[in-house]
């Protein structure tokens, strides 16, 4: 597949070391074949990374690496809309919402069928988000903040159209007070009970969040796969780096239904249809619980839009700390 980078405006890929020369995936034997005479074996290699001890020794194997690139320049566009808010000082002020449209495309066949259709990620959530667009478009009066609806590209190539919006946004990045991600449509699984935000922990959304999910009656669970690092796998992540506070609304792990257990549904999903082409639309849906999930996301979005105090990274938060300074930075 090779990788995909964006441009940036003077046409330099965005991510791209040219300083890194060469570098090689081996498979285990030929890795083993180039330690052979070297201080530590293989397994020793791979202990002391997962243990993070820095290593680095002189091989007695030389090898020689030489690198070929072909480059090819596509387009794929991000799609933005804009909803101008009530509030003439407020109205500065822009909420994101963010979706992704690509998914993989072609990819390896299952039951004969070699399309990667992306119907739960990530058709669901730009459904979602365009129900959001429509909820928000039929208010008798938009929020005080202005709204920003960003249908991204090449998420699944690294980031891509979300970290190219965040680097270049259409309004300046300190007037963007927070971004709300959907990345599938939560509540599509099973009659969801609760759900789990990434990234309310860390800012003072968890005010919006906690108010949204009390008006629609959903319970609040932590994460329940944090070693999956979801918070820094999806758009919002783009955001974060810029400094803004953001969250991604994501499916709970309890269903209205006793005879569920949702942990068990989502984690099936993952092993068995996740990136593969039966995330095709011949999957159970639960249309019922995802609209009351987009309620969710709706009101999440809302809330911050209309609230006096605009989110703000929690005392010490790392993710704040390390990157918060962006959000006041004139930018590239
Ligand atoms: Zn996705």
């Amino acid at each position: 597949m090779g990788e995909m980078h964006w441009l940036n405006k003077e046409g330099v890929p965005h991510d791209f070391f040219p300083q890194l020369k060469g570098y090689v995936l081996l498979s285990e034997k030929t890795a083993e074949a180039l330690l052979a005479g070297a201080p530590k074996t293989l397994d020793q290699v791979f202990a002391a990374a997962k243990a993070s001890k820095p290593q680095a020794f002189a091989l007695s194997a030389t090898a020689r690496i030489h690198t070929v690139a072909n480059t090819t320049v596509i387009e794929s566009p991000n799609i933005v809309a804009e909803l101008k808010g009530s509030d003439a000082t407020l109205r500065d002020q822009y909420v994101v919402y963010t979706a992704h449209v690509d998914h993989l495309g072609i990819c390896p066949a299952v039951e004969g069928d070699n399309v990667c259709h992306g119907a739960l990620d990530n058709a669901s959530g730009t459904a979602s988000l365009l129900e959001i667009v429509r909820a928000y478009a039929s208010l008798p009066k938009p929020p005080r903040r202005s709204v920003l609806f960003v249908f991204v590209t090449g998420e699944e190539m690294g980031l891509l159209g979300s970290d190219y919006f965040a680097h270049y946004p259409t309004v300046p990045l300190k007037s963007i007070v927070a971004n709300v991600n959907i990345d599938g449509a939560p509540g599509v699984y099973f009659p969801m009970k609760d759900v789990v935000v990434l990234g309310s922990e860390h800012s003072t959304m968890s005010n919006e969040v906690n108010s949204a999910a009390k008006a629609l009656g959903y319970d609040l669970s932590p994460d329940p796969m944090p070693e999956e690092v979801l918070f820094i796998r999806s758009d919002q992540y783009s955001f974060v780096l810029q400094g803004v506070p953001a969250v991604d609304v994501t499916d709970g792990v309890k269903s209205t239904d006793p005879k569920v257990n949702g942990l068990d549904v989502v984690k099936k999903w993952l092993v068995t249809r996740y990136h593969t082409p039966l995330d095709n639309m011949d999957q159970p849906i639960d249309f019922d619980s995802a609209a009351k999930g987009s309620v969710m996301n709706f009101l999440v979005g809302y809330e911050v839009a209309q609230r006096n105090n605009v989110p703000e990274w929690n005392q010490g938060d790392f993710f704040g700390s390390t990157f918060g300074p962006r959000h006041n930075a004139t930018g590239e």
